[in-house]
Order: C-alpha cells, then structure tokens, then sequence
C-alpha cells in the first residue's frame, strides 16, 4: 500500500542532531553557517544537501554577508535537525519567517533565496570572543545591529560591518578599540542623541555617505585619521593587504565625525556643542 506520508517528512533527519542555538539577532544564514560547520560543511552544502521536496536553493544571488531566507519546508526541516522548537528560531532569528526585501507573498513552494548585504537591514560581524564563550564555537557569525552598536563593551571592539572582501574565516572581523577611546565616546554621544532625536537614524545615514566621500578624498592626507588607522590596524588580525586593512577600518575610523556631522545635521542640534561634567562625553547643546 502506497504511503500517505511526504516524501520530505519520510526523509525528515532524527531531531537534535545538531546542537546549534541561534545568537539572539543573527542572520539567519549566519545561523545555517554555524550548523553546516558542525558537521563540516557549509551553508551552500547544507542546503544543496537538505531533501526537500520544493526547488532546491538557486545561489545567484548567494552572499556570505548576506541572507537567506527560507520557505517552510526548508524552515521545518532545519529545526528538526536542531531539534529547536521553530517558535524558538524565529524569535532569535529577526528573517526566519520573512519574504526577502521586494517580493509579495506567494503560495506554495518557493524554495530559498538570498539577498546581498546592501538589501537587507544593517548588519555587521559577531565579537568573536563573546560568540565562542556563548556558543563555544571559533566561527564568524553575523548579526542584525544598527549603527549605532556596532561595539562590543566588554571587549572593547569594533564589529566590522558587511564587505565583500571580508569573508575570510582566518581574519579578525573586529578591530581593537583600545588606543582609540574616541571612537567608544563616540558610540556613547550617538546612542544618547538616538534616544532623544526621532530622526537621528536618517541624519546618521546622511552624515555617514558624506564623511565616507571625504574619507575617499582626503585619508592619505587626514592625521587624525591616518593615527587613528594605525591604532586599530595594529591592534587587530586583518587581512594583509594595506587597502584591504583601510576599507575594512574605514566605518570605524571615520564614526567619531559621522556622529558629528548627524548631530549638526538635525536641526534643534545646530549650535555648539561644549562638554560639562557628568557622564563622559555626553554633550550639552548650546543654542546659538
Ligand atoms: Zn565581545
């Protein structure tokens, strides 16, 4: 007698093979990366591999740095093999049950699809050192973070954000902040005027483009940024491609100006700014 059963569900691996947990705000193909690993394949592998009975995955649009985003099948089948409930993976995993940017809803099956970077929300590398002692993994994992947190306080590092050229495993994705304190004051000033400015995260995005098109111009030329370069390349396991080591800085190197220029960009924050004592670096607005 013919059996009624799915073809997919027959094939359905044993629940809790792999022991991964997601990061609570990763992507979810960081999340896939970290399982493949486990059994020492990668993302790609892993859903080329999974049996599904939709389309199978189509990689053009694939980016490490990336998403994936997953129709319901492939959903089930990879919480099965985590054996995590998938009301778990999705409170975890801010794509789990997401359409990719741009597309309407759409019935039946759909397989998987993936954006790059630039398409999906601000994302940018796990601490490496936080995500082993959580998961006890030595793996790079990504995160959704806006960018205005893109430090990690406890061990003082900047979280390299999306790059195309940063998607080597035996490099550090996050550069010492050590010997550039201004950087951290930086992110302290941003956070306080996100709290109290609606518009801070548009003025952010504004400030960023125009102080990256001065960076472009000018870093061969900028002491301040050419120091400040130097600090946290020597502090940190970058690529050792001179070029390499400047793009993949850059965010960091030049957000102590971007946050400058966000704030002279709204405008109840025109006038000057002057320092007073109390929590450090928090600035008083002086009007003009
Ligand atoms: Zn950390």
């Amino acid at each position: 007698m013919r059996s009624k059963v799915p073809t997919a569900a027959r094939r359905r691996p044993a629940a809790g093979l792999l022991k991964v947990r997601p990061l609570p705000g990763e992507t979810t193909l960081s999340f896939i990366e970290r399982l493949a690993s486990t059994v020492q394949l990668t993302a790609r592998e892993l859903l080329r591999l999974l049996p599904v009975d939709g389309p199978k995955p189509l990689f053009q649009q694939f980016q490490a740095d990336g998403e994936a985003f997953l129709d319901a099948e492939t959903r089930a089948l990879l919480a099965a093999f985590c054996a995590a409930p998938e009301e778990h993976l999705r409170r975890a995993l801010p794509a789990w049950k997401r359409l990719p940017p741009g597309e309407a809803a759409a019935g039946g099956h759909v397989g998987v699809r993936f954006r790059g970077a630039s398409l999906i929300a601000d994302t940018c590398t796990a601490c490496r050192m936080c995500t082993a002692q959580r998961t006890g993994q030595a793996i790079l994992a990504r995160l959704y973070r806006p960018s205005h947190a893109r430090i990690c306080a406890r061990h003082q590092t900047w979280l390299i954000g999306p790059h195309p050229t940063h998607h080597d495993g035996d490099h550090d994705a996050q550069t010492s902040l050590r010997k550039a304190p201004e950087v951290a004051a930086a992110q302290r000033r941003h956070l306080w005027l996100v709290r109290r400015r609606p518009h801070m995260a548009e003025a952010f995005a504004f400030a960023h483009a125009v102080v990256t098109q001065w960076w472009a111009q000018q870093w061969e030329q900028d002491g301040t940024w050419q120091r400040r370069f130097e600090f946290l390349a020597s502090g940190s396991r970058l690529p050792e491609d001179p070029w390499q080591q400047r793009v993949l800085t850059r965010d960091a190197v030049i957000y102590p100006e971007a946050v400058d220029v966000a704030m002279l960009s709204i405008p109840s924050n025109r006038g000057v700014l002057a320092k007073r004592p109390g929590p450090p670096d928090e600035p008083r607005l002086v009007p003009c």
